[in-house]
């Protein structure tokens, strides 16, 4: 497995690796990786001949009071982890070479990067949508893989890729949880076990409003304060939102039907975590 820090260096390399009719899985990253980021790279294996992994704690998505400087970086074991799971490739620019000094273009995805987490993170779409368009210009890759349990996101790249004409197929692969059913993510860290066990509680409550909309509950103001009491009267957990929405104009939906997606965003302490689960109702 190579690593790779210029972005010269890895742009010619994508571009011979092509020439000899590879096809490229890319699977970006803020590293601190785990079995979820292992599971894109799976995929992307099982789908292409070269997979390359990028990771890049990206400045332009965190706000000033979030947590850039202290986001787990823990590249040695990252890069094992990477090996070990079947990538071909690690690109780890640094933050000065994706962002110059003189650097001047952002790229916006409309009003799907102002609900949900954008509501409360402003100008964090701006910065994932501006980032992985940079970085699918310097590896042009086949396939993108994205996970689902950042929805909002996949939506929205999904979205760029297709307005934006990028010649790349998105793959939107599944959440991959502890056995409890807590959603795998990089922030985890920051939680002792009795935490993680409490922070459970977000998925079980999604998956019991989404029996309950099974069940025939059309309403999503009922689903919601179903989604908030349980996780309340759950856990010491302090609820950001919970929202039921349009899986694809992730508009809030004013009646539970179609493609739904219940998405909530959760303060364990000072531990945001997000996670969502989607349904279709006809
Ligand atoms: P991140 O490093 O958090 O920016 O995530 C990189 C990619 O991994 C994104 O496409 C995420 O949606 C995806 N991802 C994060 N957590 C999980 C998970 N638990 N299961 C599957 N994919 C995930």
């Amino acid at each position: 497995m190579k690593i790779i820090r210029s972005i010269n260096k890895i742009q010619s390399l994508a571009r011979e690796l092509r020439q000899k009719n590879n096809s490229i899985g890319f699977v970006p990253t803020m590293g601190a990786l785990h079995a979820g980021h292992l599971s894109l790279i799976k995929r992307a294996k099982a789908e292409n001949d070269i997979v390359i992994l990028s990771i890049f704690v990206n400045p332009a998505q965190f706000g000033k009071n979030e947590d850039l400087s202290k986001y787990p970086r823990t590249f040695k074991k990252d890069a094992q982890l990477a090996r070990e799971g079947g990538a071909d490739i690690i690109f780890a620019p640094s933050a000065k070479s994706v962002y110059p000094g003189n650097y001047l273009t952002f790229v916006e995805v409309g009003s799907l990067g102002d609900g949900l987490c954008g509501k409360f993170r402003p100008n964090h779409f701006k910065g994932v949508s501006t980032v992985v368009a940079k970085l699918l210009n310097i590896i042009s890759p086949d396939a993108l893989y994205l996970g689902i349990k950042d929805a909002q996101q996949a939506v929205l790249l999904k979205k760029m890729v297709a307005d934006l004409n990028f010649p790349v197929i998105v793959r939107i692969c599944p959440t991959v949880r502890e056995k409890n059913g807590l959603a795998l993510s990089s922030r985890n860290i920051y939680l002792n076990a009795k935490k993680r066990n409490e922070a459970s509680v977000i998925y079980r409550s999604l998956k019991s409003a989404k029996n309950l909309a099974i069940k025939g509950e059309r309403n999503p103001r009922r689903i919601i304060s179903f989604i908030s009491k349980s996780v309340k009267s759950g856990s010491k957990g302090k609820l950001q939102y919970v929202e039921c929405v349009d899986f694809k104009t992730l508009e809030p939906l004013k009646r539970i039907e179609g493609n739904v997606l219940l998405a909530a965003a959760v303060f364990f302490g000072k531990t945001r975590l997000i996670d969502n689960i989607h349904f279709k109702i006809k």
